[in-house]
């Protein structure tokens, strides 16, 4: 038996002091602490934040030697049980890791809990006892002996288990709802007094019942209950999935608002659907990476990289369906969808690095490139989110217009196939081929592990949906990506590759000053600075120099294109039309 014991008291240090009880240790007993989080394909060292540790075996210090950056080996006696003590600095206020200030704490296990190796598969228990007065506890960790505010000990099977079921703890808004019988909770921390959680629940409620139904019909999804833990903050976005609950964290002004009038059925907010939208993606997970999910995350390695080049389809395939659920929901309509949608398209064609770099190398490279953007990202780099959503669609609409299966069709066979489990490539192609009845080989080939571009204005037009391309903006005739607010003025980010903006001589971390000696403050200006030349200098500062640059514009046809808008034909034909429900529909 392992045992955890956290004191979350010491709020104002931002330390968790957690105290590890093995029964039975060996002699040479190794303890380390993972140094990944899986569902976030970085290495992020979380041993960094480890310090004090001692232990001890019938009231004596034992020796302990550090091995590496995460390891440790105590010499014990091998008979009596083993005690270590040690801290956790906890400030992190991301999905990933651990938080503990005076109003709120949080921690995902991978961030707390050294593995007594050779124990992993016993079961593993934890004491949350020492917390502030009014605290209450959420997880979904079995509890074993707990109070109404959730205070009290916890058990997993194993330690994957352990580390799988992330906790929050305060002074939380919480609410619950069924879906398919099953019981899901809410747990909302940080949101403003004008928080409408009703509705958070109703809506949520939809997506939740939807999935379900996609994956199993009317019969019970694979979890006995299901948690959101969701943090409201300033600025932020993002989730993390687990087996039985889901990490969020999104701005509170995104969150639903009571006074948004009588009618709850109001359109909601761009905000509201970009969560609505993290609701989806991370709920879609439960099936799609934490049940069904790569071959090579059978057991995971905590100490190193778990490489995968399947991140298209866990990633990519789970971001085509979370905005598709809002629709399929009923939570926005059609237009509102087809306007994600065109966001995604213009957003993977304003990337040159996806003419670089497959989807299939982005996932296997996710370690050293996704999780580490930098100014070349976008030249290098294609996103295995966004990219592998419209390989999604590429796929549902081929096998929709060839009149034999759906993408719907193919999950679902994989997950029949594999029991919810384990799959690789080739299952990933088979399932296709049975559900589209001709190989898709050619298909992989060149969308999965090719760099052309997809089919997809043809694929769209086959459902009826007609694609215009908007006025490219100054940014987007230059090729950069800039920063720009009326204090700051504008600074490049990001210089694409072959843009007009790499000719000139630009820089990422170039401040554009002044354009024929007008300052400017806003990049859309230069248009009408330049007043229909098309070159003019232009001063920017770099590394305390103040350089001049010619700057050529190139005309609006010349440069990249603009934001991409998708539309239902007003006129289409009936089959193309049929083809269209079918497919918003599933
Ligand atoms: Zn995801």
């Amino acid at each position: 038996m392992i045992t955890y014991r956290i004191d979350a008291t010491d709020v104002r240090a931002h330390l968790y002091r957690v105290t590890l009880t093995v029964a039975a240790p060996a002699t040479e007993q190794r303890l380390s602490l993972p140094v990944w989080i899986p569902g976030s394909y970085l290495v992020r060292e979380f041993a960094r934040h480890l310090s004090s540790l001692v232990a001890r075996q019938g009231g004596h210090a034992v020796p302990v030697r550090q091995l590496d950056k995460a390891t440790w080996l105590v010499s014990t006696d091998g008979r009596s049980e083993l005690t270590i003590g040690y801290d956790v600095y906890a400030f992190d206020t991301s999905v990933r890791a651990a938080f503990l200030d005076a109003d709120r704490g949080f921690f995902n296990g991978t961030s707390l809990f050294l593995k007594a190796e050779g124990a992993e598969s016993e079961p593993h228990r934890v004491a949350l006892q020492a917390l502030p007065d009014d605290w209450q506890v959420a997880t979904t960790l079995r509890a074993l002996d707990v109070d109404n505010a959730g205070r009290g000990l916890y058990e997993a099977s194993d330690y994957d288990e352990l580390v799988d079921h992330p906790v929050e703890l305060g002074r939380f808004w919480r609410g619950a709802f069924t879906a398919a019988g099953v019981p899901h909770e809410f747990v909302v921390a940080g949101a403003w007094p004008d928080f409408d959680g009703e509705r958070l629940l109703a809506d949520s409620a939809r997506i939740c019942a939807a999935q379900i139904a996609f994956w199993h019909g009317a019969a019970k999804p694979p979890f006995e209950r299901y948690l959101f833990l969701l943090n409201a903050v300033e600025e932020g976005h993002g989730g993390l999935e687990h087996r039985a609950s889901t990490a969020l964290i999104a701005p509170r002004r995104d969150l639903p608002r009571k006074d948004d009038g009588a009618d709850k059925q109001a359109e909601p907010s761009d905000g509201y659907v970009n969560l609505l939208g993290l609701i989806s993606h991370e709920y879609f997970h439960a099936w799609n990476v934490k049940r069904l999910m790569p071959r090579e995350f059978e057991r995971y390695d905590y100490a190193r990289e778990n490489y995968t080049s399947l991140l298209w389809f866990f990633e990519g395939f789970t971001s085509y369906y979370d905005d598709l659920f809002l629709l399929r929901s009923g939570l926005i309509d059609e237009a509102r969808y087809l306007k994600l949608l065109a966001r995604t398209l213009t957003n993977v064609l304003a990337t040159p690095g996806r003419l670089l770099q497959s989807v299939a190398q982005a996932s296997f490279d996710a370690w050293v490139k996704y999780y580490r953007h930098d100014e070349n990202t976008p030249n290098a780099t294609i996103s295995y989110y966004a990219k592998g959503a419209l390989v999604g669609l590429a796929f549902d609409l081929t096998l929709r217009a060839g009149g034999r299966g759906s993408l719907d069709d193919v999950l679902r066979r994989l997950w029949t196939q594999s029991r919810g489990g384990l799959i690789d490539e080739a299952d990933i192609a088979r399932a296709f081929e049975a559900s589209g009845g001709r190989s898709f080989a050619d298909e992989l080939a060149a969308w999965v592990h090719g760099t052309g571009e997809l089919p997809l204005r043809q694929l769209l037009e086959g459902v009826a949906v007609e694609w215009q391309s908007g006025p490219a903006s100054v940014a987007q005739r230059l090729g950069v990506r800039v920063a720009e607010s009326a204090l700051t003025g504008v600074k490049v980010t990001h210089v694409l590759r072959g843009s007009a903006a790499e000719r000139a001589g630009l820089a990422a971390g170039d401040e554009m000053l002044a354009l024929r000696g007008w300052r400017l403050r806003r990049l859309d200006d230069a248009v009408r600075l330049l007043g229909g030349d098309a070159e003019a200098p232009l001063l920017i500062a770099r590394d305390q120099r103040v350089l001049t640059l010619p700057l050529a514009l190139p005309s609006a046809a010349q440069g990249a294109a603009g934001a991409i808008a998708l539309k239902a034909a007003a006129k289409p034909a009936a089959d193309a039309h049929a083809r269209y429900k079918a497919w918003l529909a599933g």
